[in-house]
């Protein structure tokens, strides 16, 4: 099979698009025929190297969509034909959190395309527990871009920082993956809901799916902009993925009482914290990662009945996938950069995700 791959880790330039072995499924295994890979900022991470080291060749990708082709002997709840998407996390079935249902929290949580082979390839193996099924009428674009992000919004906004209708929440890059995932879920829930984002057209884009209040982040502190348009008071919750390059700011927004939520720190994991700040104010610090099996039906129920809009800012062909964690990096668009395998795409019609 064809596949996205690299042999160390490194720049862009690591990534190569050619052979790999076909795998071979286990008992609980179905063998996918991939239709559509979804990049996340974690796969650029991953290829630098952050935060853990794999084996090489290392295939990337924690989002796909496709057909299932074969099924192990152990699987009981797909069959050849179905279409599915994959759900990333990996959780050990044992441990005192998976006892308990809280499957992101499990000691040995792992995630497809980062602690193990990915699935940006013509074909992948994956766990019947890892597959979700889509339904006839979302197209496997949408369906490969839509389930990393839009799990990791819903647990920290509806699970984690329990956004209610009325509550004021900001959402910090709103123009991302989890960004626009999250501005969705929050006005879904009936927040008044303040995004950032870093031009125009990506602000009106935020305004489209809802948000009350754009600001440009670039143009002004959104800590300010926040303590004007609640006349000092703040927001309930804060929604950042930033790290380091808003932390400080985010905490000036938020509220007395108030919550910050962190999924990820793409500027970097270690900000300045002022200590006083978060006493005074009775701050709510919250991590959050993934998400359940359940917090990914909940969620996906929503993307594929219309709901939610899992924006596409690109498709490219698997052999332009270094082209694809560019756009990642530099931040350029609005919403998610899909690859599909160039066998794939050479029948396919992707120009209506063009923009
Ligand atoms: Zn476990």
């Amino acid at each position: 099979m064809k596949a996205v791959y690299y042999e160390e880790h490194g720049d862009v330039d690591v990534l190569e698009y050619g052979d790999q072995p076909d795998p071979e499924i286990e008992r609980d295994e179905c063998l996918i025929e991939v239709k559509a890979g979804g990049l996340n900022h974690l796969d650029v991470w991953t290829r630098r190297g952050m935060p853990s080291p794999g084996e090489f060749p290392h295939i990337p990708g924690s989002d796909a969509a496709g057909v299932v082709s074969e099924v192990g002997e152990g699987v009981s709840r797909f069959e050849a034909g179905d279409r599915v998407a994959v759900a990333p996390g990996t959780s050990c079935g044992e441990c005192e959190f998976c006892r308990d249902g809280d499957y992101s929290l499990c000691e040995r949580y792992a995630l497809i395309g980062e602690h193990m082979g990915g699935v940006h390839s013509e074909l992948a193996a994956v766990p019947e527990d890892n597959l979700v099924s889509v339904p006839e009428h979302v197209d496997f674009v949408t369906a490969a871009s839509a389930p990393l992000v839009f799990q990791t919004a819903w647990r920290m906004l509806v699970t984690r920082a329990e956004v209610d209708q009325g509550d004021r929440v900001l959402v910090l890059g709103a123009s991302g993956g989890v960004g626009h995932a999250a501005l969705q879920i929050a006005v879904n829930a009936g927040a008044e809901v303040w995004a950032t984002a870093s031009s125009e057209e990506k602000l009106d884009y935020a305004a489209e799916l809802g948000a009350d209040h754009l600001i440009d982040y670039e143009a002004e502190d959104f800590a300010d902009v926040v303590y004007e348009d609640t006349d000092g008071r703040g927001v309930d919750v804060v929604v950042d993925h930033v790290g380091e390059a808003t932390w400080d700011s985010s905490i000036k927004a938020a509220a007395k009482g108030g919550t910050i939520v962190t999924c990820g720190a793409t500027s970097g994991p270690m900000p300045e914290t002022n200590l006083s700040r978060v006493f005074w104010k009775q701050l709510n610090i919250l991590g959050s990662t993934m998400g359940t099996p359940g917090e990914m039906d909940d969620v996906l129920a929503k993307v594929w009945d219309g709901t939610f809009e899992s924006r596409i800012r690109a498709v490219l062909p698997m052999s332009e996938t270094a082209r694809a964690h560019e756009m990642l990096q530099d931040r350029e668009g609005f919403g998610s950069v899909v690859v599909v395998p160039d066998s794939v795409y050479e029948e396919g019609e992707y120009a209506e995700y063009d923009g």
